[in-house]
């Protein structure tokens, strides 16, 4: 690849390289540039036909403004001299002004932008892009270091853009991946085309913010936007609740894949919008969702569901109530929607005047709900009904499960076969039914059809175990070196001995450490933590048996912790069949310690032994601002005793009144807890202390001389079941609610209380 050298970055001459006549009044120019003063100096003179192209290379810290005046037969263009070689890494970033400007071939990465935007059409609030484009660009894992930090990855503004063939993903940070802005009348009635995007998988956020795409505000919704959205990948977009978030009027989403995304498509704010030809494929995966309706005149024709697991406001098929005379950022009731020929396999829930209280009280009017086919192998009907609903006539819709009474005479019951055409779609065999579902000409749009040819997809997400098997013998700094020198996905199978570890091991890639025989891999750490987790790390433990006597004589040690703050990268912390005891050669030594801003995707304990704590096992409690953040999304200890912890067992601490995220979410089973949770330094008095959790499911465990289960609702409607729990000697559990009035939701069943 051709690097440039700092040598060359003085070359300030750009060179003409090809001078053509393409028209009798202009004389466009081939641009070859290989430094940012050489291109400045090319962009200030360029004309209509001119095309600038960026040399191979890396170019680091390259703010890119590209500014002219093409037309629509002689547009300016912007390339790469090989498309993909071109690399903008550190702080870079591009800005188009002016018209009928194309991009192509860059790619991001190995960086950040140190402004708003990645991609911005527009150099500043006055000068926007219009007929421009940008495409096969990729910006891939560009994000802010600092989760927090919000910027978009593709702002478009002006009118009369397309975004196309691009390739996005990996943000990690706050902030919407690309935005439509309406904010001023120059960005309104943009009609923007962005399609054959691959937005590639967005990891949860574990706050809001993390919206895939926007098109609008609800400052400007009462706009009308005229953007088109169609032909797009969506993989794995699981940001947020909202995978699209529209809010403005007039748009058009047509035929994009959804695939295994956590969220839905919601027709957020905004009239008139057509939503049709979309394929939802959720595969069981957990929260995904479909579309979710507010405000007038929507439609939804022709779309395809199948396999969405989400409920609530997250269910496949939505439709909200609205506040009366709502003011602009709450819920428009919804009146005039059309809902036909939409096909539903296997959705779990369909939720109708969704989110009725004393403030959304107005009900969904004069709307249809036509021909639609509802399937669900299991014969649950999917629909929930929260407030009257008689202004949604249902008609011609037909149902393989038990009808709701209310909607009976709108859904026809009757045997249904579905068969898997060529499209990959599910179409009943019955031809009488051939007027009901999605329509059998809709083609999904495939993934290999989306982002630019050049630029492979691949998974960067490393499980564990996939790499190769490493043995080390229990000698000094053994376990340290293996791990430095370990690859992605490596095993590290330890002999059986003792395993004194005399430095912080960092884990900064995907890795196991397993004893080669359960239990005779022995080890103990002199420094104040044993693993420390970092962006890229993730570790699993097996086998392992684990003391504390010799570590500091001093508070606030840890097994394992997150970097303590910083962390951009989920990350992964698996610990089986290990024991773990003698964590108390001081106070408040506690298994594992989260930093702040680290989330992790999920914490697994399974069959482990723990005994002698001084401290908490998961600290997952750092975002106490109560903006919405937490620290992990599952949390799953099974078949695991505890003993003698004098600290809380999972310390979960999700607060703020905010509702867009799922989780976190906590799973307890076959646990036998004994004696613990009563140190006097243990602040939340509680074995499990679980703040503003969304779904909590306790189940049989055995609680003996411990303190209580203390768990706090807030929003969202959280999802508590404690079931076939014992507590002897253990005060009951205590379930409030924070923000709702009356009784708490949990449920609490065939739990004994014991002396
Ligand atoms: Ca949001």
């Amino acid at each position: 690849m051709y690097q440039i050298k700092k040598s060359q970055i003085s070359c300030l001459i750009a060179i003409p390289l090809l001078c053509t006549l393409l028209s009798v009044q202009t004389l466009a120019k081939d641009w070859l540039v290989e430094s940012p003063a050489a291109y400045k100096k090319a962009v200030a003179q360029l004309q209509a036909g001119d095309n600038v192209i960026l040399a191979n290379g890396t170019w680091n810290n390259f703010e890119i403004l590209f500014k002219g005046e093409g037309t629509e037969k002689q547009p300016i263009t912007l390339t790469a001299q090989t498309k993909g070689k071109v690399l903008l890494t550190g702080q870079s970033n591009l800005r188009l002004a002016g018209k009928h400007l194309v991009v192509s071939g860059l790619v991001f990465k190995d960086g950040y932008t140190p402004s708003s935007s990645v991609i911005a059409f527009r150099s500043n609030k006055e000068n926007l892009a219009y007929h421009s484009r940008v495409t096969e660009v990729v910006i891939d894992n560009f994000s802010n270091p600092d989760k927090r930090e919000q910027d978009y990855w593709v702002a478009i503004y002006g009118q009369y853009n397309r975004f196309d063939h691009n390739y996005l993903t990996g943000k990690r940070n706050k902030g919407v991946t690309l935005a439509v802005r309406l904010d001023s009348k120059n960005s309104q009635k943009n009609h923007h085309k962005i399609d054959h995007n691959y937005f590639g998988p967005r990891p949860i956020l574990g706050s809001n913010g993390g919206e895939t795409l926007r098109i609008g505000t609800s400052h400007y919704s009462l706009s009308n936007s005229y953007t088109l959205v169609e032909n797009n990948y969506f993989d794995r977009c699981d940001g947020e609740v909202e995978i699209i978030s529209v809010k403005s009027g007039q748009n058009k989403i047509r035929n994009n894949v959804f695939f295994e995304s956590r969220g839905t498509l919601t027709l957020r704010h905004g009239n008139g919008n057509l939503i049709e030809e979309n394929v939802f494929f959720g595969n069981g995966v957990d929260h995904t969702g479909g579309i979710r309706i507010i405000n007038k005149d929507q439609i939804i024709k022709n779309n395809y569901l199948e396999g969405l697991t989400g409920y609530r406001f997250g269910s496949g098929f939505t439709v909200m109530n609205g506040v009366p005379n709502s003011k602009i950022n709450r819920y428009h009731q919804v009146e005039n929607a059309l809902v036909e020929n939409n096909t539903l396999v296997n959705v779990a829930h369909v939720q109708l005047a969704a989110g009725s209280d004393a403030e959304r009280s107005a009900v969904p009017i004069n709307s249809k709900v036509q021909n639609n086919l509802i399937y669900n192998e299991n014969g649950q009907q999917p629909f929930t009904l929260f407030d009257d609903v008689s202004g949604v006539a249902f008609k011609g819709n037909v149902a393989n499960t038990t009808t709701h009474e209310k909607l009976s005479s709108g859904i026809r019951q009757q045997d249904i076969k579905l068969k898997r055409a060529k499209n990959g779609l599910l179409y009943p065999v019955d031809t009488k039914l051939a007027d009901k579902g999605a329509k059998k000409s809709l083609v999904p749009t495939l993934k290999s059809a989306t982002g630019p040819s050049w630029y492979p997809k691949v998974d960067t997400l490393v499980a564990f175990e996939s790499g190769k098997v490493v043995n080390v013998q229990a000698q000094d700094d053994a376990l340290f070196n293996a791990v430095l020198a370990a690859n992605e996905g490596d095993v590290l199978v330890l002999a059986d001995g003792s395993y004194d570890v005399r430095k912080m091991i960092d884990i900064n890639k995907t890795l196991s450490i397993k004893a080669q025989h359960q239990g005779k891999a022995k080890i103990t750490f002199q420094r104040s933590t044993l693993f420390q987790i970092s962006d890229g790390g993730s570790l699993t433990l097996d086998g392992l048996a684990i003391n504390g006597n010799s570590s500091p004589d001093a508070s606030g040690n840890t097994l394992i912790r997150s970097k303590k703050w910083g962390m951009v990268e989920n990350y992964r912390l698996v610990m089986k069949n290990s024991s773990v005891t003698g964590l108390d050669t001081n106070h408040s030594f506690h298994l594992f310690d989260s930093g702040k801003g680290a989330f992790a995707d999920y914490i697994e304990l399974t069959n482990n032994h723990f005994s002698d704590i001084t401290g908490d096992l998961l600290r997952l409690n750092k975002e106490i601002e109560d903006l919405g953040i937490y620290n992990a999304e599952y949390v799953t200890l099974k078949n695991n005793s505890f003993d003698n912890i004098e600290g809380t067992l999972v310390n979960l601490y999700r607060g703020g009144t905010d509702e867009s995220t799922f989780g976190p979410h906590l799973n307890m089973a076959n646990n036998a807890v004994k004696n613990s949770g009563k140190g006097k330094r243990n602040k939340t008095n509680a074995s499990l202390y679980l703040h503003g959790v969304q779904v909590v499911n306790v189940k049989s465990n055995a609680f003996e001389s411990s303190a209580a289960t203390v768990i706090e609702h807030t929003v969202g409607e959280p999802k508590t079941a404690l079931i076939n729990n014992t507590f002897s000697q253990t005060p009951a559990p205590s379930v409030q609610e924070l923000y709702a009035k009356g009784p708490h939701t949990a449920v609490l069943l065939n739990n004994k209380q014991a002396k």
